[in-house]
């Protein structure tokens, strides 16, 4: 008896979501405002249920810089993935960045992912093996797919006091795009597909139960 209520509540509840995630989404718009558009399927280079990011592109930063990525807030270890089909141009480390892989994903585009995690578990200590960093094949040259696991957030580099993310970049012919309209574009379809597959998992589990 007490069954039956539960399941039947999962059922009342996956239909609001369902309609919930229908009602929430905007009509995408045909360009981009950047007016760039990849001649590739793109996905979220993030896992979006744990990811906040505003159009932060061109936001003043120390010593009269400007912000060239977009920052895509997650905890530590949260997943990375890839942004498009391509093939790893760079697995490195520099001063500002910390640990950071570069995609090239043809047609000029490529995109990188910057302050990728250094800590052991638990730690601060900028002193994790690589394989805390990347996920495993992930090096120069390795082929990878849209939406690939490639590695996990961190707050290397100086995102050491800013809290753990990953300043995501995308440029062509090496000159920086602001990414955040195909950014939201991709959240929202990644999100939509993540929501989809938890309501089938829920109604899964619950054939099982009736077996
Ligand atoms: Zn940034």
């Amino acid at each position: 008896m007490s069954f039956h209520r539960t399941s039947q509540r999962i059922l009342a509840v996956s239909a609001a979501a369902l309609v919930a995630v229908a009602g929430i989404l905007p009509v995408v718009p045909a360009q981009a405002a950047t007016g760039a558009r990849p001649p590739f399927k793109v996905s979220f280079p993030q896992e979006t249920q744990v990811t906040r990011f505003s159009n932060d592109w061109g936001s003043r930063r120390s010593g009269g810089r400007r912000h060239g990525g977009n920052d895509l807030m997650a905890p530590k270890m949260a997943q990375v993935y890839a942004f498009a089909d391509g093939v790893v141009e760079a697995v490195a480390t520099s001063q500002r960045g910390g640990r950071y892989i570069v995609i090239e994903h043809g047609d000029g585009w490529s995109s990188t992912y910057i302050h990728l995690n250094n800590d052991n578990p638990g730690t601060d200590d900028g002193d994790a093996p690589w394989s805390l960093t990347v996920a495993p094949t992930i090096e120069e040259g390795a082929v990878v797919k849209a939406g690939q696991l490639i590695g996990w957030v961190g707050d290397s580099g100086n995102a050491e006091w800013t809290g753990s993310h990953t300043h995501f970049e995308l440029a062509i012919d090496g000159r920086g795009i602001n990414p955040h309209s195909l950014l939201e574009e991709a959240w929202e379809r990644d999100q939509d597909r993540y929501i989809r597959q938890v309501l089938l998992a829920l109604h899964d589990e619950k054939l099982m139960s009736t077996v």
